[in-house]
């Protein structure tokens, strides 16, 4: 929650402060209406809004709880000025410097050294993102002088800020120091492993996930513990009771982050990519799990070796579609957690679960089409695929947030198409089918995920009654927009030739800023082939109108015969497109079967609520054809 007080406080302070407005409205029906008009850091800064106006109804309990109203201001849309990359930071930062200490309680005692540059006039104020458990004691700056600072009680406006003594000079360097302390950063989880729960506010953050900048980090913990952070190593040694290690950013990152336990490590090189690998599994299983007669026979050292072998073929994937990525070390931790992976720059948390073997995975499971089997199979790749998605290409906003959900999750579904070896179709065909359930299955409210609004309204999905749509349409529907427009691109002589200089053109261009989902249309524009400009003009207004900015989803119905005639065998085949709009345009692949599997053969366009019949002359005779054979198109 914002501390309205030092909001405004800031504004006071700055005589050039940008307008805003901050209204509170008690109403009958409504008692907490939130309006907001804030030219300049965006209405909802905790959404990270690009959007300058916004409505908010905050009532947690409620069935109307939420966002209801989000918009740019009036002026911007009549001078085409609205975007999600408007510029929404008040300082830039340069660097931090951060020593942490971890005692034997898991508690923190840290230093961090933020240097920033004023980006407007006239500002005194800088608002951080902290945890509230972690209490600021001091502020120094770079003189040493202390500073006056902002932190109330961690149960009411925990959020912290900083006020300077003058105006900071627009183009001057300041740091500023600040020493702070608290737990709930890291929870033990049992003999040698720790829960990693604050994950980008164990630090004075500045502008979160929106600007990449240096990190500069020493940990200091008991010595039988291990730190792996993100950066590089640049040293350890042993002082009394302590291990201390240095890390490095090379290169600017949006955030770090760490791993902390009693870990053991395994190396793997990659000849192919030059990345270097390593490893790091938990000895001892989580207190939670002691008493699983099922997980006592894990076999962490080597699962892990299974772990960084797929992290390799993920790497060499991803570097074969979409190009380098800054970074040429990776860290694959394991963490005490069972159902969920992070990834970091060059840092990745496997959950316990991805060290489960496939016997393990069935017995603890049951069926192996369960959606969490699903998740395990998938976790490492998507997790590996963040180092491009996130990493590597940024988001702009919540609008883009798909860009790095969506195409990591695409990824593992490349790494199930292209890395697993000659039976990969099952696998394959399941991934897309069991992402088009999370779409399109509805909830108890009668609900689908997809009914909840498009895709680019991102964390926007979630609301009372539909709370697990921004997970269920950010992650599956943004995979599939990549998948269908992989698709289209896909020529017989070419194959994925178009698809794969798009994808390095993304990440290229996007190197020192984040995408947004205009910005990614325009590299998709670039790369159009004649077969999907299907207005004849060079652009993909339709396609995108319709997977990203809307919500329809077709459904097919296919027939075919096959004829030989003087020798030439003729396929007929007859589409109906329907539950669309008369605009609704789709170019959906064709699959024949030579004897090797489903091949694409070609596309088959419509448009609207149609049939439409196709002959063409096949050069052998097909044992079958089928639509959209290993389900990667969206349809009903
Ligand atoms: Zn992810």
């Amino acid at each position: 929650m914002d501390n309205v007080d030092a909001d405004l406080l800031a504004a006071i302070y700055n005589p050039r402060h940008p307008q805003f407005i901050n209204a509170y409205i008690r109403g009958k029906k409504h008692q907490d209406l939130r309006f907001f008009v804030r030219a300049r850091v965006g209405a909802l800064p905790q959404l990270d809004s690009p959007e300058e106006v916004g409505l908010i109804n905050y009532d947690p309990e409620g069935m109307e709880d939420g966002v209801w109203y989000l918009s740019h201001l009036q002026y911007e849309f009549q001078h085409h000025l609205a975007s999600s990359q408007e510029e929404r930071r008040l300082f830039a930062t340069h660097g931090y410097k951060i020593e942490t200490i971890i005692s034997k309680n898991q508690h923190l005692f840290s230093t961090a050294t933020v240097t920033v540059q004023a980006l407007i006039p006239g500002e005194r104020v800088m608002k951080f993102g902290l945890l509230p458990n972690l209490r600021v004691s001091r502020v120094i700056d770079r003189e040493g002088q202390d500073l006056y600072y902002v932190q109330e009680s961690r149960k009411e406006d925990g959020s912290f800020y900083v006020v300077l003594p003058v105006a900071a000079e627009i183009g001057k360097e300041y740091s500023i120091t600040i020493q702070y302390s608290g737990d709930k950063v890291l929870e033990q989880a049992g003999e040698g492993s720790f829960y990693v729960r604050a994950r980008s506010s164990w630090y004075p953050n500045l502008n979160g996930f929106g600007e990449r900048t240096l990190y500069d980090l020493t940990y200091k913990v008991p010595r039988r513990y291990k730190v792996i952070s993100v950066g590089r190593l640049q040293g350890e040694s042993v002082e009394q009771d302590f291990a201390v290690s240095h890390w490095v950013t090379p290169t600017p990152v949006a955030v770090a982050g760490f791993n902390y336990g009693d870990y053991k490590r395994l190396e793997l090189p990659d000849t192919v990519t030059g990345y270097k690998m390593s490893g790091y599994y938990l000895s001892e299983l989580p207190d939670r799990f002691r008493n699983s007669e099922i997980l006592r026979t894990l076999a962490p050292g080597s699962m892990t070796k299974y772990a960084l072998e797929q992290t390799r073929a993920q790497l060499q994937l991803c570097n074969y579609f979409f190009g380098k990525t800054p970074y040429d070390e990776i860290f694959i931790t394991e963490q005490p957690d069972f159902n969920f992976g992070q990834s970091w720059p060059n840092l990745v948390y496997l959950p316990l679960s991805a060290y489960t073997d496939s016997t393990q995975r069935w017995m603890l499971f049951g069926g192996i089409n369960s959606r969490f089997t699903g998740f395990v199979q998938e976790v490492t790749p998507h997790e590996v695929a963040h180092q491009w998605w996130g990493h590597s290409v940024g988001w702009a906003s919540y609008h883009d947030q798909w860009l790095s959900e969506g195409f990591a999750e695409f990824s593992a579904g490349l790494f199930l198409q292209q890395a697993v070896g000659p039976d990969w179709r099952k696998d394959y065909i399941e991934f897309w089918e069991r992402l088009r359930k999370r779409i399109l299955e509805k909830n108890n409210f009668g609900i689908a995920p997809n009914d909840a609004g498009a895709l680019w309204m991102g964390l926007r999905l979630m609301s009372p009654h539909s709370e697990n749509a921004y997970q269920n349409v950010t992650y599956p529907k943004g995979a599939y927009v990549l998948q269908m427009l992989r698709s289209m691109m896909y020529s017989g002589e070419d194959q994925d030739k178009a698809f794969i200089a798009m994808m390095h053109d993304f990440v290229a261009s996007h190197s020192d800023k984040p995408a947004s989902t205009e910005s990614f249309k325009a590299i998709a524009e670039k790369h159009i082939t004649r077969d999907m400009d299907l207005q004849r003009n060079g652009k993909l207004d339709w396609f995108f109108n319709e997977w990203v900015y809307g919500t329809q989803i077709p459904r097919y119905k296919f027939d075919y015969q096959l004829q030989t005639e003087a020798g030439k065998i003729k396929l007929h085949m007859t589409l109906t497109q329907s539950e669309v709009d008369e605009h609704f345009a789709m170019l959906v692949p064709v699959f024949a079967d030579f004897g090797k599997g489903m091949v694409p053969i070609g596309h088959f366009p419509i448009v609207g609520n149609s049939t439409h019949t196709v002959e063409v002359v096949l050069p052998v005779q097909p044992k079958k054809v089928a639509l959209n054979a290993y389900k990667e198109i969206l349809e009903r």
